[in-house]
């Protein structure tokens, strides 16, 4: 059963590299192509690992290989499936995480690559995590997830608006427009989305982790730039949506065992 989730997880992570393909510069979904002199790829190639295994890794036109990031992106997915399903078995909840995982992956590339976290991907998860609401197992009662929905929502809305006073601000100051934004409003919906699939109180841990790693992560930035290359930029803007997600992963496939532990001390 796990290689049947494994199997269904690879091509869903060949639907995913898809997506992240089209959505963010046609939003739609275009055939499969490549990604140098975009003529469309053999049906074998769609998918990166089978092009890979049948030795059809190459375009056949322009010779270039199946991106790094399609590969990538199948083999997670196909890992996550395989750990949701070891996890939770043959479950209502094991489903809703296969989905909830599908839409991190998705979420993950378009805002690494494009610095976009698209409403066409966020609010369709959103209505399936409404329903998880009242269907999932994990929510004892729905206003759990509802009022983690709410205050994800919540405080990531005041940290939008607070930094788009901030960039004001610090435009007016230096008498130059900045037109970086630290925190976008797909950052916004995103955590709505965290909230509202970990519930209270793991919204509050969730969105502690992502901070944490986020803010780790644009010190070190600052660092190597400012030591490195010498270039002192105050404000180098980084995508947040992966870090929200690894705290909102954390809370989703280890809520229960961190809540239980945090207890404890
Ligand atoms: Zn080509």
């Amino acid at each position: 059963m796990v290689w049947i989730l494994v199997l269904l997880g690879l091509m869903t992570g060949a639907l995913l590299n898809l997506l992240a393909d089209s959505l963010p510069t046609a939003y739609r979904v275009r055939r499969p192509r490549c990604a140098y002199c975009g003529c469309d790829r053999r049906l074998v190639a769609w998918s990166a690992v089978s092009a890979t295994l049948t030795n059809n890794h190459r375009c056949r036109h322009c010779g270039a290989p199946v991106s790094l990031r399609h590969l990538l992106v199948e083999l997670v997915t196909g890992l996550l499936f395989a750990f949701c399903w070891l996890r939770t078995g043959a479950s209502i909840r094991t489903v809703f995480d296969i989905v909830y995982s599908s839409a991190f992956v998705l979420i993950v590339v378009t805002d690494i690559e494009h610095r976009l976290i698209q409403h066409v991907i966020t609010l369709p998860v959103i209505a399936v995590a409404l329903v998880g609401a009242f269907l999932n197992p994990v929510f004892d009662s729905p206003n759990r997830a509802l009022l983690g929905g709410a205050i994800g929502l919540g405080a990531t809305f005041a940290l939008y608006l607070l930094g788009g006073l901030f960039v004001r601000v610090m435009s007016r100051v230096r008498g130059q427009a900045i037109s970086e934004v630290a925190f976008g409003f797909g950052d916004v919906v995103l955590n709505a989305f965290i909230g509202l699939i970990v519930g209270v109180p793991h919204i509050i841990f969730a969105m502690t982790i992502g901070f944490l790693c986020g803010g780790i992560a644009a010190t070190i930035l600052l660092l190597v730039r400012g030591l490195i290359q010498r270039r002192y930029k105050l404000f180098t803007a980084i995508p947040y949506g992966p870090f929200l997600i690894v705290g909102g992963a954390a809370m989703l496939y280890y809520g229960r065992e961190f809540m239980s532990w945090y207890l404890r001390r």
